[in-house]
């Protein structure tokens, strides 16, 4: 009787530990080590319950980083090809690193494509924001226009159906905003999210649906989204190749023009949306948007003018390639000047005192996490778009 009872203490013991141990995430990532030039391999660990990190030094066989609480990681942002910053490192996630993580973090994860058509391109910033109430993540995004016969090729599917002209005709009438969104059951959601084929049907049986709210007809109809996770992966291969080549491309013009980045802090916050619609609000054109995931030594150069004259320079390479960003380019005439005015100042503090209908009065958070850069002098603008959209997406 009494060895019994102590085995079975033994058990209870042994289940009160598995259940009160630590879950403990798992990654194998890289860092470009600028210093080497090396790509060197870390064992990421991550510990949701007091948000601690941990790194083990694959090649080395030892510990870089002890176990330290570090808050500016989310559990949100781990999932495999996303790049996240750990005290100033930006750590590619290239795998999970045990079968526990992937089954807990990866079962259900899945990307699919969003073209968002020329209907609603002025809307995005709408249509972002009931992505991101259906758990969605935008991963990559590009404006773009397609050529007709780069929309035919999307479209090939569809080449014998009555509509297949029309269709063709309206995706490369204007501009469009390719998406990689991700998230558990992403191509089923937002399949859903997007409702029936015909906006008019789309109204009467999915009220909640994007085509039932900004949708017109069977044609304009707000976007595409994948049917399968083949057709997924054939699809964001043809807007974001992964091997050689480039995707249709982006569409800057690079004249009077100014460059907005909305920063990583906002877009880890989900205020992509907002801010895009507050851009548009306020009247000003966006006439190209890519997002980019920026590494240090690009930060460092994009940042270089400022690098001695503003204190808070290494922060902000630090806040510029601490995840993606999105960038814009804004154009018309005096956009550089008035687009500035529209940012107000530098510091959200300030701002919501003097300015507080500014973008920093509204979304920012301190003088580095501020929710976007924009170019200071105007003789700049043309610079700025180009290192991103001429040099980065070269
Ligand atoms: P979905 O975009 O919902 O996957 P389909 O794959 O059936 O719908 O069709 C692709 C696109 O072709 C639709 O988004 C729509 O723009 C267009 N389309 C489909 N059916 C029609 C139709 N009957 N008349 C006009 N356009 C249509
Ligand atoms: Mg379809």
């Amino acid at each position: 009787m009494q060895m019994t009872r102590k085995h079975l203490e033994h058990i209870l013991h042994r289940h009160k530990r598995s259940h009160t141990r630590d879950d403990r995430y798992a990654f194998l990532t890289e860092w470009y080590d600028p210093t080497a030039s090396l790509l060197r391999q870390y064992q990421l660990f991550y510990y949701p319950k007091d948000g601690s990190v941990e790194m083990f030094d694959v090649k080395n066989q030892r510990i870089f980083l002890r176990r330290t609480k570090y808050d500016n990681l989310h559990q949100e942002d781990l999932f495999i090809g996303n790049r996240v910053n750990v005290f100033s490192r930006q750590l590619h996630l290239i795998e999970y690193g045990d079968q526990y993580t992937a089954n807990k973090l990866g079962s259900k994860k899945e990307r699919t494509l969003a073209l968002i058509k020329p209907d609603v391109v002025a809307k995005i910033g709408d249509v972002l924001e009931l992505m991101y109430s259906s758990n969605l993540m935008v991963t990559k995004a590009t404006m773009t226009k397609l050529t007709w016969s780069q929309a035919a090729d999307f479209y090939v599917e569809h080449q014998s159906k009555p509509f297949f002209n029309n269709l063709v005709q309206f995706v490369s009438s204007g501009p469009v905003i390719a998406m990689e969104l991700m998230g558990d059951e992403a191509v089923s959601i937002w399949k859903k999210l997007l409702g029936p084929a015909d906006s008019a049907v789309a109204r009467r049986e999915a009220q909640q649906s994007v085509r039932a709210q900004f949708g017109t007809d069977g044609i304009k109809n707000v976007g595409h989204g994948s049917d399968s996770l083949a057709a997924a992966a054939r699809e964001l291969e043809f807007f974001f190749p992964s091997t050689i080549g480039h995707g249709p491309s982006n569409t800057a013009i690079f004249t009077d023009c100014t460059c907005c980045i909305i920063k990583p802090h906002a877009i880890s916050e989900g205020l992509t949306g907002k801010i895009l619609n507050s851009i548009s609000s306020a009247g000003f054109e966006i006439s190209a948007l890519q997002m980019f995931n920026v590494d240090r030594a690009n930060a460092e150069e994009f940042y270089e003018v400022y690098k001695g004259v503003v204190t808070e320079y290494p922060s902000m390479v630090t806040e510029l390639c601490s995840g993606p960003c999105m960038v814009l380019e804004i154009h018309g005439t005096d956009a550089p000047r008035a687009f500035r005015e529209f940012c107000g100042p530098a510091d959200p503090e300030i701002a919501r005192h003097l300015r507080p209908t500014t973008l920093r009065a509204l979304y920012g958070k301190d003088k580095v996490k501020n929710a976007v850069h924009c170019t200071d002098l105007p003789e700049d603008g043309v610079l700025e778009v180009q290192y991103f959209f001429k040099i980065l997406d070269g």
